[in-house]
């Protein structure tokens, strides 16, 4: 139990002149290192970029004791230690790629409690004798960088981050902070559950970008055309294109070049020297254009970058908003433009198939496709879809967004939306997405009396499965179906109660894009 003094905000802010230079908090920083000061739990979302380090690096300088800070990505680690350093900070990290000496060194200095923060990763946590010898001394904060890799519904499950439940019983009275950029409602109810943060207070900062203009449109084949298109339609701007593939971004760097355009391509398999020659003349210059797998973007921070093309659709709506989000971070407007077809997403399901790792995390990622080709295909404000996915509390369309601009003609599918509300209600939220459609068609197999004896049996015969799924996927985006994790079996039930009362009135209407596939 703490006894002393909890250090003030005023010498947090102090400390984040001194050390860091910058005049005062930004957004939720303060609160959550109050929260943190005080001895207590809490869990953060900021966006990226939003200053989630200091929320724990201040606390961890000015509580007693050693700060400890688990953190996924070994790279990341060493530029983050690397620059508080350089800032007089007291920092060192322990992972496999410590040579012995440097080791020992790490622990003369934690020993004689000189160290203000040390980071490790999960593995490195949960091998050898780390975690034993961590227990012998007295921390200061524990944060849990990157967060959501602790749930099966974040974009991003890391097995070993379900160890790190165990810290809340190892550091009794140790204030714990979980930190991530990315998580919906039910990734951050996994976040508490699974980190043993029931009683933390969370904070869960806007993830507006009202200087992001987003578009999405359907492509035809490699969109090399449409690319060299839209590059030319903002001339000496900067940007970067986002591709599937490492032969993709030669190419098409290579089409771009030939239209008189400066682009490099940027991808894993070249040269570290060739990447980083590349990264800073795109970081120098005035106006660059960037073709690049995924590979591109951790630690690029070049304020102008006026637009994102993703050439190839990304992979959830989290690394969407992460990537379109590395342009206008000077705040001025900047374009986010995907590209997609449906083949997109069906190559998006197969890769799933073909990925080694458990069913139910497979069946979570499957959802996100599903999630964002619902958004790039829907009919609401990307900007508000987006905000929703994230667990925001939001109603005002962008204004600026291609939907908003330029709403697109729909088919309205309200009287169909009812029979699968109903039938999802009558259901009572114990069946999957599978389930409930048969049900609608009355092609259940091995019908029980039970479900054979509902009102909604059969009600749907006049649409084919796909067209039923269309419906309940965009039933699941606009939030009136929702699915309940169970064990990465999903289960449908009804969304927002008021929500759906309206659209059983009549008084809210659900529209799509196209025509439900009907059965013949
Ligand atoms: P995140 O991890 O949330 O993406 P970082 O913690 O790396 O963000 O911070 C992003 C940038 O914002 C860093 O350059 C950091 O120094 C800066 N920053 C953090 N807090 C503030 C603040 N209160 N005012 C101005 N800049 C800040
Ligand atoms: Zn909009």
């Amino acid at each position: 139990r703490q006894t002393v003094d909890s250090p003030s905000l005023n010498e947090a802010r102090e400390t984040l002149r001194r050390v860091w230079g910058h005049h005062d908090f930004r957004g939720l920083q303060a609160q959550v290192i109050t929260e943190i000061l005080a001895g207590r739990n809490a869990v953060a979302v900021l966006p990226t970029g939003g200053g989630k380090s200091v929320c724990y690096q201040i606390p961890a300088m000015l509580r007693p004791g050693l700060g400890l800070v688990v953190s996924p990505l070994i790279a990341l680690m060493s530029d983050q230690v690397a620059s508080l350093r350089q800032s007089g900070v007291a920092a060192a990290r322990l992972d496999s790629n410590i040579p012995p000496q440097e080791r020992a060194e790490v622990w003369r200095m934690i020993e004689s409690g000189e160290l203000d923060l040390l980071y490790v990763s999960p593995e490195g946590l949960s091998g050898g004798n780390l975690l034993e010898r961590l227990t012998e001394l007295r921390l200061s904060v524990i944060a849990i960088d990157e967060a959501h890799c602790v749930s099966q519904w974040g974009h991003d499950f890391r097995p070993d981050y379900r160890l790190l439940g165990r810290l809340a019983q190892h550091f009794p009275g140790v204030p714990r902070l979980a930190v991530t950029a990315t998580a919906d409602a039910r990734t951050r109810e996994d976040i508490r559950t699974q980190l043993s943060l029931e009683d933390a207070a969370e904070f869960v900062d806007s993830f507006a970008r009202p200087e992001l203009i987003l578009s999405a449109e359907r492509k035809d084949g490699s969109a090399h055309k449409r690319v060299v298109e839209l590059v030319k339609a903002r001339p000496g701007k900067s940007g970067v294109v986002y591709v599937g593939s490492r032969d993709g971004t030669e190419a098409l760097a290579e089409k771009l070049l030939e239209a008189g355009i400066p682009a490099l391509a940027y991808h894993a398999g070249l040269d570290k020297d060739v990447r980083t020659q590349r990264l800073e003349q795109f970081l120098e210059a005035d106006a660059a254009v960037m073709v690049a797998t995924i590979a591109f973007g951790m630690g690029v921070d070049k304020p102008d970058v006026r637009f994102v093309i993703h050439a190839d659709p990304p992979a959830a709506i989290e690394a969407y908003w992460q990537e379109i989000g590395r342009a206008g971070r000077d705040g001025l407007p900047a374009d986010g433009i995907t590209l997609y077809s449906p083949s997109d997403m069906a190559w998006a399901y197969r890769r799933l198939d073909g990925r080694d790792m458990a069913p139910e995390v497979k069946q979570v990622q499957a959802r996100k496709v599903r999630q964002l080709y619902a958004m790039l295909e829907g009919m609401a404000c990307r900007a508000l879809s987006v905000r929703r996915y994230f667990g925001e509390d939001v109603s005002e369309p962008c204004g600026q967004c291609d939907i908003c601009l330029a709403p697109p003609e729909s088919v309205d599918v309200t009287e169909p939306a009812q029979k699968a509300l109903a039938a999802a209600h009558r259901l009572g939220g114990r069946f999957g997405r599978g389930r409930l459609v048969s049900h609608l068609l009355g092609t259940t197999k091995e019908v029980s009396d039970f479900e054979s004896g509902l009102s909604t049996w059969g009600i749907g015969k006049e649409f084919s499965p796909q067209g039923w799924r269309d419906l309940i996927d965009q039933l699941l985006f606009e939030g009136l179906l929702k699915e309940d994790p169970n064990d990465g079996r999903p289960l449908v039930g009804l969304g927002d109660g008021e929500a759906v009362r309206l659209v059983y009135r009549g008084e809210r209407r659900v529209a799509l894009r196209k025509q439900l596939e009907k059965l013949d």
